[in-house]
């Protein structure tokens, strides 16, 4: 089984998960840039941060042969405090670099009118860009918060192929399905979604623009919950070649667009070979 996380927070996880992702097939993700539980108070915890996703963060990926890329962007929950708002400004610097596959994550968190600007700004960023766009979709007010995330992808003009809305489950994705946006999926240990669940979701609305994550952050987690899905969905009677679309060819697609995906051996390796942290032993 391959699989290509399209949104985990590697960032908040240790070596050991990394060990294990490589194990069970994990050889691709995607790192969307997000709120970190403590809140920012400059912009420079956010550059701080972008440039760890950019650079550390690939290298230790590359230690166990997996392809780390990221999204970048100023989170919703964020958008809500005038100082971190300025990080703004500096995301078209990030936004041009290599390994940069989306605008992400972005949306809605309490749906403030604040969160409206920020997300609107962002969008523009993407299509300037000609990037995806990777939209959060807020954990309360589910409904709501699609239905209004919709508006707001139609009113920018971004085309909807590229643009995914992501933490769906079974009420949302009937709003989201007609829509043209990829559909992404958290798949969680015990709260939202299980994968059980997603096999049932797959079963009722196919495996078209459907993308499967574990979403793996600080809070209760596992990043082995892409595998976990597709041992579900061969339980359920869906052949190899559907678990490969879904947690393979799927992300691949959308995150493709960006032009930017670089799935061969990876040269972050040899950037960070000679840094003084690694000749240090640490
Ligand atoms: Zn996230």
């Amino acid at each position: 089984m391959r699989i290509f996380d399209p949104h985990i927070h590697m960032t908040s996880r240790t070596t050991d998960d990394y060990e294990r992702m490589a194990a069970a097939g994990v050889t691709a993700l995607v790192e969307p840039a997000f709120w970190l539980g403590q809140p920012r108070t400059t912009v420079g915890s956010f550059t701080d941060y972008f440039d760890a996703l950019i650079g550390w963060e690939p290298f230790r990926a590359s230690q166990y042969g997996i392809a780390h890329h990221c999204t970048i962007a100023l989170n919703p929950k964020e958008a809500n405090d005038p100082r971190c708002v300025e990080v703004l400004a500096e995301l078209p610097r990030y936004l041009a670099k290599d390994r940069v596959v989306a605008v992400g994550e972005i949306g809605y968190d309490s749906m403030t009118p604040a969160e409206d600007e920020a997300f609107a700004a962002q969008l523009a960023l993407a299509v300037e860009h000609e990037l995806p766009a990777l939209v959060h979709t807020p954990h309360r007010d589910k409904l709501l918060g699609a239905r209004r995330s919709l508006g707001v992808v139609k009113e920018s003009g971004i085309d909807p192929g590229f643009v995914t809305l992501d933490h769906l489950n079974e009420v949302t994705v009937p709003e989201v399905i007609g829509s043209g946006c990829w559909m992404g999926f958290s798949i969680y240990p015990d709260t939202k979604m299980t994968p059980d669940r997603m096999v049932s979701i797959l079963r009722e609305f196919g495996l078209e623009r459907m993308l499967v994550n574990s979403a793996a952050d600080w809070g209760k987690s596992d990043p082995l919950l892409t595998a976990r899905t597709g041992e579900a969905m061969l339980a359920a009677g869906f052949s190899d070649d559907d678990v490969d679309r879904v947690l393979w060819r799927n992300p691949v697609e959308f995150y493709g667009q960006s032009g930017r995906l670089d799935l061969g051996s990876s040269d972050v390796e040899a950037t960070f070979a000679g840094n003084s942290i690694l000749r240090g032993g640490s």
